[in-house]
């Protein structure tokens, strides 16, 4: 059985951009995230010719494809909420983030949908609507697609359920609109992957609402609390609540496995890697390398 599989993590940019290829792979990855620019920052500070050139050379010599590659929005970017300044200002962001990603040469920035401080979740949608059409018509021509996450249930969070992120997509009608599906923040949500019939369902409902081709990133974490729980908290593979056999019975079926698998867990290249090596050592018990 050859199976492309593709993992890795959310990687740090301190010692630049353009090493993240490496370093993706002497953690055990072939597939990362990356933020950008500071992510606590509204500025975005503009790369030098010189670091993108490395960077996309860097791509190809560690053999990373454009599909396994993934940009990460800042923080401080809330496209739901009610304060006109920083909804302008992060449709702003988003945009100038959507044209260092298509700089880089990659093809996807990840979105929290945003949070509406307690304003309701209908005018959240409506604000997300609007940003990401703004957004979408700015960079028309850069072939960058926006991934919708979804999101724990807490603090006014829009997209805990799959059907808001569908509303959010047909209200867009863009076929530059992704998915991406976060474990943990889907537990928090009560979407529970550690039975078979959880993930069978967790699947149909992607492929009915979305279509399966639509899911192009699924963030890989365990969670510190126990399903139902809206917490947020990520934990490193196998030691939560979703634990080994979870993500063994997850990762048991086919259409998970084919989507870049990419851990947001606790610590740094040193954890990611021995995540990777657990990650690793359930695909080998399923068979599957
Ligand atoms: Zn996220
Ligand atoms: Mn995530
Ligand atoms: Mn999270």
């Amino acid at each position: 059985m050859l199976e492309r599989l593709r993992y890795g993590a959310h990687m740090p940019t301190s010692k630049g951009i353009h090493n993240v290829p490496k370093e993706t792979r002497e953690i055990g990855g072939n597939a990362f995230q990356i933020f950008n620019h500071s992510p606590r920052s509204w500025k975005v500070k503009e790369l030098e010719e010189a670091v993108v050139g490395r960077f996309r050379r860097a791509m190809d010599e560690n053999g990373i494809d454009l599909d396994s590659a993934f940009v990460h929005s800042g923080y401080l970017v809330n496209l739901a909420g009610p304060k006109e300044d920083i909804w302008r200002k992060s449709i702003d962001l988003l945009v100038e983030e959507v044209e260092l990603t298509h700089k880089l040469g990659l093809k996807y920035v990840n979105i929290h949908p945003g949070s509406h401080l307690g304003d309701g979740e209908r005018k959240g949608i409506e604000r997300i609507v609007r940003a990401l059409e703004e957004v979408l018509e700015r960079t028309r021509d850069l072939g960058v697609m926006i991934l919708l996450e979804n999101v724990s249930p807490k603090g006014g969070n829009i997209g805990y359920k799959l059907e808001q992120l569908k509303e959010i997509m047909d209200l867009l009608g863009s076929d530059r609109i992704g998915l991406t599906y976060d474990t943990c923040h889907g537990f928090d949500a009560g979407y529970d992957i550690t039975t078979k019939d959880g993930v069978r369902k967790l699947l149909h409902e992607i492929d009915s609402l979305f279509g399966l081709d639509k899911l192009k990133m699924i963030h890989l974490n365990d969670s510190k609390y126990p399903l139902g729980v809206p917490k947020d908290r990520h934990e490193n593979i196998g030691k939560g609540f979703i634990g080994r056999e979870g993500f063994k019975t997850f990762l048991e079926f086919e259409q998970i496995r084919s989507v870049p698998l990419i851990l947001e867990t606790p610590g740094s290249n040193l954890e990611h890697a021995e995540d990777l090596e657990v990650l690793k050592d359930i695909l080998k018990e399923i068979g599957v390398i």
